[in-house]
């Protein structure tokens, strides 16, 4: 056992960085590496039913170390140990607290287990101290890609948003190849000086100590976006290694069905729905773990679905039973009779991974969070972009002006939680693009050429695959 690589992943808790992280531990735990999962009591359950629905003999490689999270000491609700449901403005600060309280117990475990290396979340900044205190390097994991973090971090650096009159007023991202124009509207709120708030300082604090990391691990693959990688490592000069989409480590049906979530939906059925359906046919439009649309918006979302006239699934996030009644009535009039067995409507958790690999499915309306966006590419399925806050709009831009792979909705301005608004209408004439004639058609083949590029990366010899390797390589070399 003495050369047994050991590393430590710490993801933050919220289904955007856990799920990537944990396929990341099968991943490594499949190269030989002993991999323990930091985590708190809930959040372990999830991760523990993700672990072990794989078959693989490879997953006694992982093991589970739970920090007990202290929701009463701040007094947040009871079970709030996710990001998730950390949807209200008042919250929020005792969450980031929450986070950072972790740092005695944290470095308890590091001095009882002495990992070789940690891979951490960006948002636990003080584990660069932690890591530096006993003479381990840290690798910082923040969840995005190559072309966002380059594009945020110019924009960090320069301020150009700082040159122009107005909030609409286009500006070039300065450094960034590709001439990639945005407005002041789409940034992150806390580089608007009207929205900066508690999450502000704590995210300067963060990107700040990514750049003192030993390196960064990035879900991405080299030729998805090779020449903001390089821009990465040779611009902003940082270390990477490049070794996703790390989605695809999941190939049984129940792997892809249990990621982040018990699905509401029983992954069999799904797939039937799915097989009654012709190839390319079916819209599926889902916005990932946090997004929560006002009941207006979810009419409209209903109202494009069925304009569009195209057979799809739609994921609905389910409705607090403290809601207002006249707050769950969103859908149309006699919608779901209308619909029946054009539309499936999930409410909750989907099996979205099991959902965009199947052949029907040929459109994608996408809130283009991180994962889902290289979740889409790596199914090869055009997307329809509708970026709600986050990193979401630049990733928007990767998609539609750089890979050319999508169309947007139109969504104009950074608004956390619910978006911008966007009428039935917008979003039928986007869905339309994607799925219907000569326009749709190159784009499908962009994304299939796309899909094959991202399962040719991650196979042997493949760009992910290798640079897995040089990071192991390193690491050992480093550790013994
Ligand atoms: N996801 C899922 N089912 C859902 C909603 C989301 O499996 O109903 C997964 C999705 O596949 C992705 C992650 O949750 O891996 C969401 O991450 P993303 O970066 O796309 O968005 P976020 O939730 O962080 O905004």
């Amino acid at each position: 056992m003495g050369t047994q690589l050991h590393m430590f992943l710490f993801p933050l808790m919220a289904s955007g960085h856990m799920i990537p992280m944990v396929d990341m531990a099968k991943l490594l735990a499949a190269r030989g590496v002993k991999v323990t999962v930091v985590t708190t009591p809930l959040n372990s359950i999830a991760i523990s039913n993700s672990i072990h629905t794989s078959k693989s003999l490879s997953v006694s490689n992982i093991h589970l170390l739970i920090l007990k999270f202290p929701t009463a000491e701040l007094g947040l609700p009871e079970g709030c140990e996710n990001g998730d449901s950390v949807i209200s403005p008042a919250i929020l600060p005792k969450f980031i607290s929450a986070l950072n309280l972790l740092q005695t117990p944290f470095e308890e475990a590091v001095m009882e287990h002495r990992p070789h290396c940690i891979v951490a979340d960006i948002f636990f900044p003080w584990v660069n101290n932690v890591a530096a205190k006993f003479g381990i390097p840290k690798l910082g994991f923040h969840g995005i890609g190559f072309f966002p973090f380059c594009a945020m971090e110019f924009v960090r650096i320069h301020q150009p948003h700082n040159h122009v009159s107005s909030d609409t007023e286009p500006f070039l991202i300065p450094h960034l190849p590709g001439e990639i124009s945005f407005t002041k509207l789409k940034l992150h709120e806390s580089m608007r000086e009207d929205l900066k708030n508690d999450l502000s300082d704590f995210l300067k604090i963060a990107q700040e100590a990514e750049s003192t990391s030993y390196g960064v691990v990035m879900n991405s693959f080299y030729e998805l976006e090779a020449e903001y990688a390089d821009c990465y490592r040779n611009v902003l000069g940082r270390k990477a290694w490049h070794i996703g989409p790390l989605s695809l480590c999941n190939q049984e049906i129940e792997e892809k069905s249990q990621r982040g979530k018990e699905s509401a939906i029983d992954e069999h059925e799904c797939l039937k729905w799915l097989d009654s359906k012709k190839p390319n046919s079916v819209v599926y439009a889902c916005f990932g773990s946090m997004t929560k649309f006002s009941s207006d918006q979810l009419k409209e979302i209903a109202n494009g679905l069925e304009a569009c006239g195209k057979d799809f699934i739609w994921v609905v996030r389910k409705v607090n039973r403290e809601e207002k009644e006249e707050d769950q009535n969103w859908l149309p009039e006699g919608f779901e009779q209308r619909m029946e067995g054009k539309g499936l409507i999930i409410r909750g958790w989907a099996p979205q991974v099991l959902i965009l690999d199947h052949p029907a499915v040929g459109g994608f309306v996408t809130h283009c969070g991180w994962n889902s966006t290289l979740e889409g590419v790596a199914a090869g399925v055009p997307m329809v972009t509708w970026p709600v806050a986050g990193e979401q709009f630049y990733n928007e831009k990767l998609v539609t002006e750089v890979l050319k792979i999508g169309v947007a909705v139109g969504t104009q301005k950074w608004v956390r939680i619910v978006g911008d608004f966007v009428e039935g209408g917008a979003m039928e004439k986007a869905i339309r693009r994607v799925m219907e004639g000569e326009e749709a058609e190159e784009m499908r083949n962009r994304a299939k050429e796309l899909g094959k590029m991202a399962k040719r990366a991650v196979a042997e010899n493949g760009s992910s695959y290798s640079d897995l390797d040089a990071l192991i390589k390193e690491l050992k070399s480093l550790a013994f």
